[in-house]
């Protein structure tokens, strides 16, 4: 999917394809550089974060496992209340494991922040974060998020796994709504 097959529903792209392969590569380069010798496991948040462990993974040379995870946030429409509930749970016991959760976005914070205090109390030995985006701007709680893609403004966004109703997260690029894609 890309820009020609969104028609009028495609606002304007904030990140392009090229844009954000490159912040990746930067990225990764930094974990390997970081986690050199360690045997890293990277958590993903499914279904947001797909896209970024798919091509943030592929850049690492480290050897490392990847597990999943999927939360849901309550909350009224699209806010977040910082109230999760476990959807799927790990499969693997991180108890003495470094591991770098892979996030596509960081909002209020309430979910990571959550998510953070929840894998650091299984006794894990060390707990960071990777995110493609954050909005600062939106922030409630400071998360530390170690590895940041991209600081955004508090716009919703779509694409690179990022969904509106669910559609959209195939967009190899990151972009806003014009509002008649909201009404229809
Ligand atoms: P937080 O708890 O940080 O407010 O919310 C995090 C979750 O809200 C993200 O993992 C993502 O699923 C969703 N979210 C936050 N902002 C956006 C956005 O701009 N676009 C989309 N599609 N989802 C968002």
């Amino acid at each position: 999917m890309d820009a020609s097959d969104m028609g009028l529903d495609l606002e304007k792209v904030l990140l392009t394809e090229e844009q954000i392969d490159q912040r990746l590569t930067q990225m990764a380069a930094q974990i390997d550089a970081d986690y050199a010798g360690q045997n890293l496991l990277l958590v993903g948040v499914l279904k947001g974060a797909v896209m970024v462990m798919a091509d943030l993974s592929r850049k690492l040379h480290s050897q490392v496992t990847m597990d999943w995870m999927a939360v849901s946030s309550y909350g009224s429409g699209t806010k977040s209340s910082g109230v999760v509930r476990i959807l799927k749970d790990l499969d693997t016991d991180i108890h003495g494991r470094d591991v770098l959760v892979v996030e596509d976005i960081v909002d209020s914070g309430l979910t990571l922040s959550w998510l953070l205090a929840n894998l650091k109390s299984r006794g894990a030995k060390s707990v960071e974060i990777a995110a493609l985006l954050r909005k600062p701007a939106a922030a409630k709680v400071d998360v530390p998020v170690r590895y940041v893609g991209f600081d955004i403004p508090p716009e919703f966004v779509v694409g690179f796994g990022l969904d509106f109703a669910e559609r959209y997260r195939n967009l190899p690029f990151v972009g806003t709504l014009a509002p008649r894609a909201y009404q229809s």
